[in-house]
């Protein structure tokens, strides 16, 4: 078996001196808003929470939609500017969810996909951090396999009828807009990702329910959302009819190479590091040499991927690696951290908050290697990639 490693690029990309400028002005902000009590690093729970004044805050400041054009709102910055924006937030575990899923991949498929009025309508208000959307692909019968979606839109005067049930839509339960995959035709014999459309939905809409499903730390994040003749304007189809299957890879390469995709366990590296204090012993000091080692290479590899969708490419197969690699990363750290700090004294700083730390890490763990793409799902498209199959 040969594989092709050629058509794997990661280009040595360094961030530019404007990004160390960028980087201090989030941590000043960042800094005033723990001061403020806005939120706290240290608490795990505080990352996955909401928190729409600071969404609006961080709107204000011009770090949502960083890349888009200036007259949808946008501030026609780099990706790698976006890509230190998100780093801070993400390691100092602040509360974004209400716009990061809108910023990072909703966003730009509606610059690239919606019509005008709906752009200039939707994109500013994303940008002032006003709008939460939310991810509607996985059915109960299709999460991997996106293409054997059933949840139907049928035609009817002026737009479609929407029938069916989504699972596992994160923030459905807080969202203004959804971008849902619908079934609009049936799949055809030589191409069986054919009959699928991407829409717009506004979440308002009569004939949708949303009913929780809670995770295993209590906290409500997804949910179940079903469709009872909910109806959605013509002008709300995103892109091509029957034709999404050739827009959703593209929104994939934005989903799974992010920083994100390894920092969202970060705060029991950061708690160890304080528990072990400046003087760690020669253990703690080589566990914590490979962890950092590890991350390093995984963060250059993610700003090479942020450089490459800066040119405009669309990286897939780099981006599943990213994920694949990091998301493995992130799910082990919490059992990692827990047998170098089995050697820590009882009474070692920070060591009561750094147990509930790895507590928290290792009941969310699970899920980081699903969300996004499966481990195995993300392998097969590495290996497609190579040639390997
Ligand atoms: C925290 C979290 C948040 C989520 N948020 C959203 C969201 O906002 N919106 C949304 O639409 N979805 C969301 N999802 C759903 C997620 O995308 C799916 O769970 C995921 O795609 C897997 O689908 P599934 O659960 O149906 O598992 P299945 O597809 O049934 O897979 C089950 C197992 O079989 C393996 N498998 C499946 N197909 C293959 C194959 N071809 N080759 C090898 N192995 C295979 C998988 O790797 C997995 O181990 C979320 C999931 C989680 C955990």
């Amino acid at each position: 078996m040969t594989f092709d490693t050629a058509r794997l690029r990661f280009d040595q990309i360094r961030l530019p001196p404007q990004c160390d400028e960028l980087r201090q002005e989030v941590r000043a902000f960042i800094a005033q808003e723990v001061a403020a009590g806005t939120f706290d690093p240290s608490d795990p729970r505080h990352g996955d929470l909401h928190n729409p004044e600071l969404s609006r805050r961080i709107g204000a400041r011009g770090w949502i939609g960083m890349t888009w054009p200036k007259k949808y709102g946008g501030h026609e910055r780099s990706f790698l500017e976006r890509y230190v924006v998100t780093e801070e937030f993400r390691v100092a575990n602040a509360p974004v969810r209400l716009h990061f899923v809108a910023d990072r991949q909703s966003g730009p498929i509606l610059l690239k996909y919606a019509p005008e009025h709906i752009k200039t309508d939707i994109l500013p208000r994303i940008c002032r951090g006003e709008l939460c959307f939310v991810i509607g692909m996985s059915e109960p019968g299709s999460g991997s396999d996106l293409f054997a979606a059933k949840t139907r839109a049928t035609k009817t005067k002026g737009g479609w009828l929407i029938n069916g049930t989504k699972v596992w839509t994160s923030n459905a339960h807080l969202a203004h807009y959804m971008l849902g995959l619908f079934r609009t035709s049936s799949a055809t014999k030589e191409n069986r990702r054919h009959g699928l459309t991407q829409f717009l939905v506004d979440m308002k809409t009569p004939g949708i329910r949303v009913n929780p499903i809670y995770q295993m730390t209590g906290q409500h994040d997804f949910n179940e959302v079903v469709f009872e003749d909910a109806f959605v304007p013509d002008d709300h189809i995103l892109g091509e009819l029957d034709g999404a299957w050739k827009q959703a890879t593209s929104e994939l390469a934005y989903e799974r190479s992010g920083p994100e995709r390894f920092l969202e366990t970060f705060y029991v590296l950061n708690g160890f590091v304080r528990a072990v204090g400046p003087k760690p012993d020669l253990r703690s000091a080589e566990g914590l040499g490979r962890l950092v080692a590890q991350l390093h290479t995984l963060r250059r590899m993610s700003v090479s991927v942020n450089g490459m969708l800066q040119r405009g490419e669309e990286p897939v197969i780099e981006g599943a690696l990213v994920k694949d690699l990091g998301t493995g990363w992130e799910q082990k750290l919490p059992a990692r951290v827990r047998e170098l700090a089995a050697f820590l004294e009882p009474e070692a700083a920070n060591r009561a908050t750094l147990d509930e730390q790895i507590a928290y890490a290792t009941m969310i763990a699970p899920k980081l290697t699903i969300q996004g793409g499966t481990t195995e799902i993300l392998r097969g498209i590495i290996a497609r990639g190579l040639g390997l199959r």
